[in-house]
């Protein structure tokens, strides 16, 4: 197969173990930089330049769009989708991971179990709107953070009325979360391929630390699953219309909690720690699955 990784670096650990795994699959591949790509937009025929070049005969893509480039990334995928090119991971299924709020109304509608939650737009309502989620401690988020910045913890009442305050003064779009003190300042990364987990971690924070995050210190070791947990995480996947994605779960005393869903999870950490070949079994996954057209939305949405 012609397989292209749509990734900004072919430097990065998880780019180049794919590529390595789809050369050793007998398959073409190339990285391709999505903010090199141009397109034209016609009903007739949609294409790709790349550096002066079209990019023709590619069968399956995989997308590895990072946070800061989701409008113009995804906006790539869909255009391999209008081709008619197979997409791992399709464009509709990464913007949605990528809004935090969103994802979480998804994921609430189909019963999957989340930290109580809370989010809004005006200050007017602070003091409620924490008592809504049951008060300090609390965990506050931008929406659009990642790697564990951007998320604070508040102890008490008032600190979090501050923080809230000081974020929506900045114009961020906040959520304002339970915490889950007895995760312990850790959480499970089931990494999901299909309708199965085929790796997973726990990550722990460093001392001192709440957030597990590997970027902020965390460690990372082998985890074992309860089915109850595997189930969540495959399901997580599904509801985001994810083939491949890293959920991430919290042990709480009312079961798995999810807190996020991403769309390129990282492959270093995970193979690290569990010595397993990730990267080979999403090629695998490509193999089994890709064939022309098979794009479900075609590009919709
Ligand atoms: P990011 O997208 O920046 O990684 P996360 O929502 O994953 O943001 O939060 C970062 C880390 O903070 C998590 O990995 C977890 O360890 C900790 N954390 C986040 N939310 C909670 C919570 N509600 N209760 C306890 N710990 C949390
Ligand atoms: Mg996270």
């Amino acid at each position: 197969m012609n397989i292209a990784i749509i990734s900004r670096n072919s430097k990065l650990y998880s780019t180049r173990r794919m590529v390595e795994e789809a050369v050793a699959g007998g398959h073409e591949v190339r990285v391709i930089d999505p903010l090199r790509c141009y397109m034209t937009i016609a009903s007739q025929r949609p294409t790709i330049h790349y550096k002066g070049e079209e990019l023709t005969g590619f069968d399956a893509i995989i997308p590895r769009i990072g946070a800061s480039i989701t409008f113009y990334g995804t906006a790539v995928v869909r255009q391999f989708e209008m081709m008619g090119v197979y997409s791992i991971n399709e464009s509709v299924a990464i913007s949605r991971s990528r809004d935090k709020l969103r994802s979480l109304q998804l994921l609430a509608r189909k019963g999957i179990g989340l930290p109580v939650t809370g989010f809004a737009h005006s200050t007017n309502f602070t003091k409620d709107l924490i008592t809504l989620v049951g008060g300090a401690p609390l965990v506050i988020k931008l929406l659009e953070g990642t790697q564990g910045i951007g998320v604070v913890l508040t102890e008490t009442d008032k600190a979090a009325e501050s923080v809230i305050e000081a974020f929506r003064g900045l114009k961020e779009n906040i959520l304002v979360q339970e915490f889950i003190k007895e995760a312990g300042g850790a959480d499970i990364r089931c990494f999901v391929i299909g309708d199965k987990v085929v790796a997973s971690m726990k990550r722990q924070a460093g001392e001192g630390e709440f957030r597990s995050n590997l970027h902020r210190g965390g460690n990372a070791t082998l985890a074992r699953l309860t089915p109850q947990e595997r189930l969540t995480a495959v399901r997580a996947a599904k509801i985001m219309g994810l083939n491949v994605a890293g959920v991430d779960l919290l042990r709480s005393n009312h079961g798995p909690v999810v807190m996020e869903v991403n769309s390129s999870p990282g492959l270093e950490g995970i193979e690290k720690s569990t010595e397993k070949n990730v990267a080979g079994m999403i090629i695998d996954f490509i193999e089994r699955q890709a064939k022309p057209g098979k794009t479900k939305t075609r590009g919709k949405g």
